[in-house]
């Protein structure tokens, strides 16, 4: 199994190079030469799995074990996910009839982005000290490789990316946050971390400050090269591979609630549906990796905050920024861009950086007349163009036959924050206690149960909605939602992990102003303390 990009570059990569590089040359995301199929008894053989049997199984089809032998695979695994507090990892938990919760929130940090990133980190780690190792024994090169993995947050990424990597050998990592604008705990989560090797920036900024900065630095040659700069965002190719896991495993959960085999002709009659709150469209492609290598999903349902431009895209073709008409100052109106500030933060995006990778399948699916590998070039010639587009034009339109592509496996929504709202009070006091069970949703969570609510459901379908983080994580949103209940104590939800977080010893270098040149230094200086 090779990798290539997205936008059409000629070369094969091996998965330990597109886990190590992050992003193609040309800009493109990479994508695996072909998606596997699952064995043909797999419904009976991995029945029983655990979720680091299945992880291995998955991961299996997808890295080739001259890379990465199965032992190795299976003890990363086991690393991985032996930080996680629920021995099931990922629980599945039914909350009414044909309707359950598949809670993803039980890693280091509360929030769904663990399940890759502690994969991540250990297979980074894995993946340097192999080549240091190979070029010991070549004695061709006495300087160790090392890396430096930045990133930009405004929240979950940094502090998962933070746990992932914390205390890894050979490994700086260095998070950007707006100082000031991430959440007390996401702020707390991120600087109590004390390993030498994590370095939190406070830069007096917004987010997309961080951002900039971040690109700016990976585009300086000279400083990427000296720093030999790694990046940990979601379009890594890794990330989208460990979340297929919770696919496959909440299918077994489900049929074995049901007291269903499988692979019984009872089963062929059960439709299933997943809903998943989205920002990047990184948990939802992983979904549709699982449906295309044969796990029986009905549809994907996305479920967008009022950043939806995903769900624009499903109802039109059409995927453009949302633009805002400003004031210029002089009465004039002018085109901005824009991102609504929500009750879900870690969805508000302006566009969705995994989306591209499945834009590829369309284009490549409404091909129908070329040989395989003519096939591959026109489609990565077309996601070019449409990739252009966005960038001239803010917006890229596909044609109806890869919309209706698009529509075999997905649907979409979007929920407002008033809804949202409403949500969480309604699952916190069911309308009928007997058949329905009181849960505290997060507000991510909240966007998601709320569009799948929305569905019309035939009888024989089940839901199973994604619940992206703990409601603790969030919880002004969650304190505002359920105030006017005395019965409600945001105490008895709390995590004894998050009693006095906020009190702990934190270490976090400060940057007065958004400039690359002093992110720079900072950083520099940072290098030379760790290596004390
Ligand atoms: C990152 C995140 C999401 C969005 O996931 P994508 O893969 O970006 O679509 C949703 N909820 C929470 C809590 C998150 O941290």
């Amino acid at each position: 199994m090779k990798y290539f990009s997205t936008r059409g570059s000629p070369d094969l990569l091996t998965f330990s190079e597109v886990v190590l590089i992050g992003l193609s040359k040309d800009g493109g995301l990479f994508i695996p030469q072909t998606i596997p199929n699952l064995p043909s008894d797999w419904k009976t053989a991995w029945l029983n799995h655990s979720f680091t049997s299945l992880a291995l199984e998955i991961f299996s089809l997808y890295i080739p074990d001259n890379e990465i032998p199965r032992n190795d695979l299976e003890s990363l695994i086991n690393k991985s996910y032996s930080t996680f507090r629920e021995s099931d990892i990922t629980p599945l938990k039914k909350i009414k009839e044909n309707f359950y919760i598949l809670e993803l929130f039980h890693g280091p940090t509360f929030a769904f982005k663990d399940v890759a990133l502690q994969f991540l980190g250990n297979l980074f780690e894995y993946l340097l000290g192999k080549k240091n190792l190979e070029s010991l024994e070549k004695k061709n090169s006495n300087k160790k490789e090392r890396i430096t993995i930045l990133g930009a947050t405004s929240g979950d990424t940094g502090s998962a990316a933070i746990y992932g990597l914390r205390n890894k050998k050979d490994i700086s990592v260095f998070i950007l946050h707006p100082r000031g604008k991430v959440s007390p705990v996401q702020e707390a989560q991120m600087t109590t971390v004390l390993d030498k090797n994590v370095h939190n920036l406070a830069v007096e900024g917004t987010f997309d400050d961080c951002q900039d900065i971040v690109k700016m630095l990976f585009s300086d040659n000279q400083f990427n090269q000296k720093h030999n700069l790694g990046a940990i965002n979601s379009i890594n190719w890794a990330r989208i591979l460990a979340q297929i896991v919770y696919y496959f495993h909440s299918y077994f959960q489900l049929f074995s609630s049901l007291n269903i085999l499988p692979n019984s002709p009872e089963a062929n009659n059960i439709k299933l549906q997943y809903c998943v709150p989205t920002g990047n469209f990184g948990d939802i492609l992983a979904g549709y990796y699982a449906k295309h290598m044969g796990l029986p999903i009905e549809n994907l349902l996305v479920a967008t905050n009022s950043n939806d431009i995903l769900d624009r895209f499903f109802k039109t073709g059409r995927y453009e920024k949302i633009v805002k008409i400003v004031n210029d100052g002089e009465g004039n109106g002018v085109g901005g861009h824009t991102v609504y500030e929500t009750l879900s933060p870690a969805m508000d995006i302006s566009i969705s950086s995994n989306f591209e990778r499945l834009l590829w399948y369309l284009a490549y699916e409404s091909i129908d007349t070329k040989s395989g590998e003519e096939r591959m070039n026109l489609a990565g010639s077309i996601v070019k163009k449409w990739m252009e587009d966005v960038k001239s034009k803010q917006c890229l339109t596909v044609e109806k036959t890869q919309l209706e592509l698009a529509l075999r496996d997905f649907k979409s929504d979007k929920i407002s924050d008033q809804e949202t709202m409403e949500t969480i009070r309604r699952y916190y006091v069911p309308q009928d206690s007997r058949s329905q069970i009181s849960y505290v949703l997060d507000p991510h969570t909240a966007v998601g149960v709320a569009a799948s609510d929305k569905q019309k459901i035939p009888s024989n379908m089940y839901q199973i909605c994604l619940s992206t983080a703990h409601p603790a994580k969030f919880s002004a949103a969650v304190e505002e939602s359920l105030k006017s209940y005395n019965e409600f104590k945001f105490q008895e939800i709390l995590p004894k992990e998050f009693v006095g977080l906020l009190e702990k010893e934190k270490r976090c270098v400060y940057i007065e102003k958004a400039d690359p040149e002093m992110v720079k230094k900072a950083i520099e200086s940072e290098l030379e303390k760790e290596f004390i």
